[in-house]
């Protein structure tokens, strides 16, 4: 029998009526048994979003021992969902008990993630489906990695018998027993988490959009729709700055080969994207699958005479990066000069000035430089290693857009060119690619 989890994101939650179209969707076929759901979004552009909100309660609680006003937020939004979807459910009672936990707990990761444990008592109450804690079923272990095996197991305990079950998304408990949060948009996570426990046979990833697209929409006018992107074309895309899914939620289900079907709650005819595990993915036949872009990187860059004869030269300088507890983006290198890519928010507090000092120290360089504000920009697709000519194109738009080139890395699996740009260059960049090679 088939059996589909659906994921309904912030916007799908973000009222009374955006919920009960999504009660026709879940209605309208009986596979899609097991439903997560986000905290409600926004519902308009300038409106806030419940997370953030409940962010600003824990800063509330922080300084002045209880949230007040922030919370009052909270009370109102969910009060005026339950008023349209004309149910009989006690909102204030789940309320009254949470801003006491808020108040008690003073956790950050607990007070965050209590928009989707809100929103999903609300969506329970409308499917008449069983409500499963993410606290009771979702473990991390004690390195904060969540805990498949466990994990698993409870998932399907808890299930059991049931007709549908509603699971809030983006937290679990973690190792200390206490409620520990994804990163944002870690509902994608929690979807895939329990379409691999309860082995589905579809992860349906319901957002505002008809589909992943071939680049973020907030930068190209309507960009056309990928029909279909293997898990690694997603992994780069979604890595890269395409947050449509969170970078890390094909991972629970690589493992069982499960497909994501991005769909649209406020188009639910429209087709979508299908993401297909590698063994049944077939290419689309376009050199290039999409573009994405992220902002925030610093490059550092080292010369050095002879460099590629000198043994142990790159490992001496990832080692000064190792023990400042820093991760490395990328490492393009040529030969007598290599750089190292890192994401600039991890080199606050003095940490690049001591880098700099361990890599003089550690290979004394001719040449150390460093570029801060630097955007990353990845041009994905399986087509672009069999056609000739893909870079040529790339770096030819580029030099018509008169963007200048700061760095590039074509990723060893021949799926991806990375060029790295000013930041301020960032999105006329993206424009610049998706012009050459979707035609707009
Ligand atoms: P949800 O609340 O449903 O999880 P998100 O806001 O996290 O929704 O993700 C959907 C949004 O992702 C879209 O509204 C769009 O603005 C943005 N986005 C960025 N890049 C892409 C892309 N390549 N394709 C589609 N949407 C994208
Ligand atoms: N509500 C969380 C966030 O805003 C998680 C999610 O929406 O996926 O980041
Ligand atoms: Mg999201």
């Amino acid at each position: 029998m088939a059996v589909k989890v659906c994921k309904f994101g912030g916007t799908s939650m973000a009222d009374g009526n955006v919920m009960n179209c999504v009660k026709k969707i879940i209605d309208n076929d009986k596979d899609r048994k097991y439903i997560v759901v986000s905290a409600p979004g926004k519902r308009y552009s300038g409106d806030i979003k419940i997370t953030d909100v409940l962010y600003e309660c824990h800063k509330e609680v922080a300084e002045k021992g209880s949230c007040g006003a922030a919370f009052a937020l909270i009370r109102n939004r969910f009060n005026s969902i339950v008023r349209e979807l004309n149910i009989d459910f006690d909102i204030n009672s789940v309320l009254d008990e949470t801003e006491m936990r808020i108040n008690a707990e003073k956790d950050e990761d607990f007070t965050a993630s209590r928009g989707e444990y809100l929103s999903a008592r609300v969506m329970a109450e409308v499917l008449g489906a069983k409500f499963i804690d993410a606290e009771d079923v979702i473990f991390f272990d004690k390195n904060g990695a969540y805990d498949a095996e466990k994990s698993d197991k409870a998932i399907n305990e808890a299930v059991r018998g049931a007709e549908k079950a509603v699971f809030p998304g983006f937290y679990g408990r973690g190792a200390n027993g206490k409620v520990k949060t994804f990163s944002r948009g870690g509902s994608d996570i929690s979807g895939a988490i329990v379409a691999r426990a309860v082995n589905a046979t579809l992860y349906e990833n319901w957002t505002d959009v008809s589909g992943f697209l071939a680049c973020d929409p907030r930068i190209v006018d309507s960009p056309k729709r990928i029909k279909a992107l293997s898990y690694k074309e997603l992994r780069e895309l979604s890595y890269m700055g395409a947050n449509v899914l969170h970078s890390e939620s094909i991972f629970p289900v690589r493992k069982a080969n499960i497909p994501i079907h991005i769909k649209n709650t406020f188009r639910p005819e429209d087709d979508g994207t299908l993401i297909q595990p590698s063994v049944y993915y077939t290419p689309s036949g376009n050199t290039v699958t999409g573009i994405a872009g992220k902002k925030g990187f610093t490059v550092i860059f080292i010369e050095k005479s002879l460099m590629n004869y000198q043994i142990g030269f790159i490992r001496k300088v990832l080692s000064v990066l190792e023990d400042a507890g820093v991760p490395v983006e990328h490492i393009p290198s040529g030969i007598d000069t290599m750089s190292v890519v890192i994401e600039s928010a991890a080199l606050k507090e003095g940490k690049l000035e001591r880098i700099l000092q361990g890599i003089k120290e550690a290979v004394a360089p001719d040449t150390l430089r460093v570029t801060e504000d630097i955007a990353l920009i990845a041009t994905v697709g399986h087509g672009m290693s069999s056609s000739v000519g893909t870079s040529a194109r790339l770096f030819k738009a580029m030099a018509e857009a008169k963007i200048n080139v700061k760095m590039i890395d074509q990723g060893s699996s021949e799926l991806n060119i990375i060029v790295g740009v000013k930041n301020e260059d960032c999105d006329n960049c993206i424009r610049a690619i998706y012009r050459e090679f979707f035609g707009k």
